[in-house]
């Protein structure tokens, strides 16, 4: 192997532009070196000079990953085989009875974990409404951790993560911000005062639903609380580790996501108006909108709106599903942040049925918006009610 030379320009990250921390970050940077961090599939390593086995000490693969979500959210972040994986192993650090405050629009997969807490390990859950702040304030008081995942989904309520973790930070608690649907380039919940930010790697920062993958950054705010080396000890004995291929197609997603994010943001916006104006559409909620409740607080926290919106149509939950069976471009399918344009009818999955039974959740895809809204169109007039 060759030995590699010192950089004699080495990159400082701090004070570029997120966009260019997203292209320039996990790279080796060295003369001689390749400018990817290269794919090497291993699980064991000579032993004597460092790593020994890849479960506990990572591979380089990894750590790539994680310097460039670490470098974008201003923490030491840890890479997992999931999103569920990286909340897992978060909540796994909760002792009995703790008390945890989860949102009334939460991840379906969250809200299971804690509610398997609460019968398995007597933790009491409270879950509030995203956008009500005041709750939120008054219970970070009595609270252990608190779970905020804003913008929602697929509701898109706004959560105030500067406020609930300053009254946090006053009790004693710890704030995790679920900043999947966000992406790191729209929000940093660090920067904001909270101690964790998750993400569901599957989603934008992969970008083209091809792997599962998830991280947590740590910001290690609460004194005496060493959450990194806790959450690596998780991961390690846990054993939900994220895989060299899905590692390395991760940061390759990432390197193109302010460009993905700037067109399907775009698409989102131009959707979200032209719904708004549709004789069968009775409601849009996208944050970019001016009739969006949290439409300020939406553009103080987040550097964007983002490319999920979801609408409500005329009709019932079996009028929409036809609606939907007629769509050709558009994907009938669950996930979201991909380049591909997905929708979904959320009220018919186990655990969503306070979402209205008509909404659906558009995941708006970097597709030509004329397009998009031509599949649409065609769908939502192509029954008579
Ligand atoms: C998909 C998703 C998760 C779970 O991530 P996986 O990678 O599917 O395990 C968690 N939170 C949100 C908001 C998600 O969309």
């Amino acid at each position: 192997m060759n030995v590699p030379s010192a950089n004699p320009n080495p990159l400082d990250l701090s004070g570029l532009h997120p966009d260019t921390v997203a292209v320039a970050a996990g790279r080796p940077h060295a003369a001689g070196q390749p400018v990817n961090t290269p794919m090497i599939p291993v699980s064991n390593y000579d032993s004597g000079a460092g790593p020994e086995y890849a479960r506990g000490d990572g591979t380089d693969g990894w750590r790539a990953l994680e310097d460039a979500i670490g470098a974008l959210e201003g923490g030491k972040a840890l890479a997992f085989s999931s999103g569920m994986a990286a909340i897992s192993a978060l909540f796994d650090q909760l002792p009995s009875g703790a008390k945890i405050v989860i949102p009334d629009d939460c991840y379906q997969g969250t809200a299971t974990v804690a509610a398997d807490g609460a019968e398995r390990l007597g933790w009491r859950v409270m879950r509030l409404p995203t956008a009500d702040t005041d709750r939120w304030v008054q219970a970070a008081a009595g609270a252990d951790f608190i779970w905020m995942e804003t913008p929602s989904n697929p509701l898109l309520e706004i959560g105030n993560i500067a406020e609930v973790s300053a009254a946090a930070e006053r009790a004693g608690a710890v704030v995790a911000v679920d900043n999947t649907v966000a992406t790191p380039l729209l929000q940093r919940p660090l920067e904001l005062g909270a101690t964790y930010s998750v993400h569901s790697a599957t989603k934008f920062i992969g970008g083209h639903s091809d792997l599962l993958a998830g991280l947590v950054v740590c910001a290690d705010r609460k004194a005496g609380w060493d959450g990194f080396a806790n959450l690596t000890r998780r991961r390690t004995y846990g054993g939900a580790t994220p895989g060299t291929l899905e590692s390395f197609l991760a940061l390759r997603g990432l390197r193109t996501l302010s460009i993905r994010l700037e067109r399907a943001q775009a698409n989102a916006m131009e959707l979200a108006e032209r719904l708004e104006a549709h004789r069968l559409v009775t409601k849009v909620r996208y944050p970019g909108l001016a009739s969006h409740p949290d439409h300020d607080l939406a553009r103080e926290t987040l550097d964007g709106p983002g490319a999920m919106l979801s609408f409500e149509l005329v009709g019932s939950a079996v009028s929409t599903d036809v609606r939907l069976s007629k769509l050709h471009l558009i994907h009938r399918a669950t996930s979201l942040g991909a380049v591909e344009t997905c929708i979904e009818r959320r009220n018919k999955l186990a655990g969503q049925e306070h979402i209205p039974p008509t909404l659906c959740r558009l995941s708006v895809g970097i597709e030509h918006v004329d397009d998009l809204w031509a599949d649409l169109v065609q769908a939502i007039d192509g029954l008579v009610d």
